[in-house]
């Protein structure tokens, strides 16, 4: 793993920038990746032109996966939610700089399969694998 990305992961992990709650959100949805334990929850704001506002993740796993969540919630903001539905693995993966084995991107996608289940308005336990493929 490179030195400099490695920090920034550790970083965001330990001092998140986007961590919360919001009551009440316009889009909230929660999902977990059992293969980690890691268990992630996204709040969004949207205005009348379904631009996001606020976006605030929280949820416990591990470093990779909130780190993630705090990047990928941060990256949607001025957003609009269309822009949100395009979102894939690689943009993901450009905000984390890291190469990540299969175990790993599990960990790293969960923010992004959470966000894109809640902006596609899936109801609980839906499946959302394929939205981040
Ligand atoms: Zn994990």
């Amino acid at each position: 793993m490179d030195d400099l990305y490695r920090e920034l992961i550790i970083d965001r992990y330990k001092n998140p920038q986007f961590r919360g709650e919001l009551e009440p959100a316009d889009i909230s949805y929660h999902d977990d990746n059992p293969l980690c334990g890691d268990k992630i929850r996204i709040d969004l704001r949207v205005d009348e032109n379904d631009i996001v506002t606020e976006a605030v993740f929280s949820g416990h796993g591990c470093s990779i996966s909130l780190a993630s969540a705090d990047l990928v919630v941060e990256s949607i903001l001025g957003k609009t939610l269309d822009e949100v539905k395009e979102m894939d693995k690689e943009m993901v993966l450009e905000l984390l700089g890291i190469e990540l084995g299969p175990v790993r991107l599990k960990c790293a996608l969960l923010s992004l399969k959470v966000l894109k289940a809640g902006v596609y308005g899936l109801g609980e336990g839906e499946s959302s694998d394929d939205l981040v493929a």
